[in-house]
């Protein structure tokens, strides 16, 4: 994973899902802190407007396209990303490794029935994991307790479910105070995982309309949405 696609001013990593795994199961299994981003438009737009984010976003080690409109707008910038990898997707094949290789995982974030449920849910789906620890969302974002029990644990791997900018801020402000691990913002995956909200059909998501089925069920989510004509937008004056 050493070729950057440069999109807004963040560079994406041109890579597969599954080359991300690869290059991710290597980096666990010598013990190398990881940061990943799992990046839309929304969150390139934000970092357009919020300078400090833009850095915390530079800061990772790896920058990943979650979203169809950072595909379409690589296209556009005639520097184009082999393909969409739903954070969603990257955190599950995640657990699927963390199952086969008996690592520890720490799920962080989301409201605490949802995370009971999703963590359930794990257990059962991948009995091979031991959850090295959970909290969730509702703490103050510089709270040291969290960041202790977290430590603590000794995790391969923290899936951070915080939302936009607070996950990556989270990850980028005690980054320093681990010593290894993979470090993940999953947004709302634990809502997912632990069954509240569903995805998208599958033939949805091949088609990569997964927003527009995000939309219909959430519908008070379109003002989220409502920046991705000006995210490309912006993408054909940059072009120009
Ligand atoms: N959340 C949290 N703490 C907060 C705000 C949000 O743990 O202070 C959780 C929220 O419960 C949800 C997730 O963060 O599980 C954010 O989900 P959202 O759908 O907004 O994220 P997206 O996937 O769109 O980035």
């Amino acid at each position: 994973m050493s070729k950057k696609v440069d999109v807004l001013g963040i560079e994406f990593d041109h890579t597969t899902k599954k080359e991300t795994i690869h290059t991710l199961e290597k980096r666990i299994m010598k013990n190398k802190k990881t940061f990943i981003v799992t990046a839309n438009p929304e969150i390139v737009m934000h970092a357009q407007r919020d300078p400090q984010y833009k850095k915390t976003l530079q800061s990772a080690d790896y920058i990943i396209p979650d979203g169809i409109g950072v595909i379409m707008g690589a296209k556009l910038l005639k520097n184009p990303l082999p393909e969409r990898i739903p954070g969603f997707d990257l955190m599950k094949d995640l657990l699927h490794l963390a199952n086969k290789e008996s690592l520890r995982v720490f799920f962080l974030g989301a409201r605490e029935e949802v995370l009971n449920k999703a963590i359930d849910n794990v257990k059962r789906d991948y009995p091979g994991i031991q959850v090295a620890g959970c909290h969730h969302g509702f703490f103050e974002e510089n709270d040291l307790e969290v960041v202790s029990m977290v430590k603590e644990s000794s995790p391969d791997m923290v899936f951070v479910a915080l939302g936009f900018p607070r996950q990556e801020r989270w990850i980028h402000n005690n980054y320093h105070l681990f010593q290894k691990g993979i470090f993940m913002g999953v947004g709302g995956s634990f809502d997912v995982l632990s069954g509240t909200i569903k995805r998208a059909p599958e033939l949805w998501r091949k088609l990569n309309i997964e927003w527009l089925y995000r939309l219909i069920k959430q519908p008070q989510r379109w003002k989220r949405m409502a920046f991705l004509p000006l995210f490309i937008l912006k993408i054909l004056r940059t072009r120009n």
